[in-house]
């Protein structure tokens, strides 16, 4: 029997996370490595329309479990019905992104099994029917090539923008089971009474496709809000920042981009004034083009960087937002 990858699909506002996209394509390796098939699972109060886009994204097959109290996630409600889903198909691999929720669904279904769960993995290998995750733990200090050893199920999330789902098909043809989620019994522990954003300029930069941020090579607030702003709205892109900045309140914390702010995987990202530390560098890895503008050549940041500007940002980026106008205009 073939293997079965199965991707935990998250949803929200109607949408299929990215995240859950960059499983599927992490379960499409796998099982063209190991020899398998892919199988999403959703779950929702109505998640069919989703159930068919993924498998139109390239799952075989898409489990979609329906009941009305799954209108929003439940670790309580979605425990049992997915675990149940993993014995039934006896499932090989049980992957989701590294999101809040999976940190909080993925411990829940692998203790059910006695299983570990690779966690924040960047990276994999297939050697023969054996997956290697990679990990970066301790701020990406170390490379750990992980395997667990274990009776499948194993369990794995992935870091946001490590997998790219950029390749995955339209139009596959992947079957929808549609069912009723088996929900009887079960208690519910925890239940969610209000979603509220963390202040109102709450932003994704995870989602942002050209991040321009500052940090404390900007001097202050002043130098940040004209500089930084003029350069982000020349680029229509997302303003993000280091952590100092956020610590003087020059932004709130949902700006932070690094280990204890946002993971990033936007197509450009400029940094300014921004040195480079290991603590911001983890967040800005996945980053297809970097732009760094600092006046020490000796910056770390300069090592990440695809493009280096030695020099000092109040004179550089008028310079940039001067060049990048007069190229849109032309
Ligand atoms: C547990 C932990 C978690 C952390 N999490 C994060 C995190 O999530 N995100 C994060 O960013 N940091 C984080 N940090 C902090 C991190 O270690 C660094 O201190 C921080 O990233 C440095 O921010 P910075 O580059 O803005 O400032 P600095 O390191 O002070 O660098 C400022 C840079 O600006 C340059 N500069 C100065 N003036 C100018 C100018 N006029 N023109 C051009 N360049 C100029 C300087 O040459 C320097 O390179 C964390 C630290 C710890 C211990």
């Amino acid at each position: 029997m073939a293997k079965n990858i199965l991707v935990v699909i998250e949803h929200e506002e109607g949408k299929i996370r990215r995240a859950s996209l960059e499983g599927l394509a992490t379960a499409r390796m796998i099982a063209e490595g190991i020899g398998g098939r892919t199988v999403g699972v959703i779950l929702g109060a109505s998640a069919a329309e989703l159930a068919n886009e993924f498998a139109s994204r390239g799952a075989d097959e898409v489990y979609c479990l329906e009941a009305a109290q799954l209108g929003q996630y439940s670790p309580d409600l979605y425990r049992a019905p997915i675990n149940a889903l993993i014995k039934e198909i006896e499932a090989e691999w049980v992957l989701m992104g590294n999101t809040y929720n999976a940190q909080d669904l993925m411990p829940l279904l692998s203790s059910s099994f006695d299983a570990p769960v690779i966690s924040d993995a960047v990276n994999l290998e297939i050697d023969g029917e054996t997956v290697i995750f990679h990990r970066q733990p301790y701020d990406a200090k170390f490379n750990a090539r992980v395997v667990d050893r274990g009776p499948a199920p194993h369990f794995a999330s992935l870091q946001s923008g490590a997998f790219s789902a950029d390749d995955l098909p339209q139009g596959h043809t992947g079957s929808v089971t549609l069912r009723e989620a088996p929900l009887d019994g079960i208690t519910v522990y925890r239940e969610i009474e209000e979603i509220r954003a963390v202040g109102e300029s709450t932003i994704d930069l995870s989602a942002a496709e050209i991040v321009v941020a500052g940090g404390r090579g900007l001097g202050s607030k002043e130098n940040f809000d004209t500089l930084v702003g003029q350069l982000a709205s020349t680029l229509g892109g997302a303003i993000g920042a280091s952590r100092p900045v956020v610590d003087s309140e020059w932004l709130p914390h949902d700006h932070q981009i690094g280990s204890s702010g946002q993971v990033i995987t936007p197509k450009l990202y400029v940094a300014l004034g921004i040195s480079g530390a290991i603590q911001h560098v983890v967040g800005i890895r996945g980053a297809q083009c970097i732009v760094a503008v600092n006046r020490d050549k000796d910056a770390p940041i300069f090592n990440e960087a695809t493009y280096g500007i030695v020099g000092d940002v109040a004179e550089v980026i008028p310079e940039l937002v001067k060049a990048i106008e007069e190229a849109n205009a032309q």
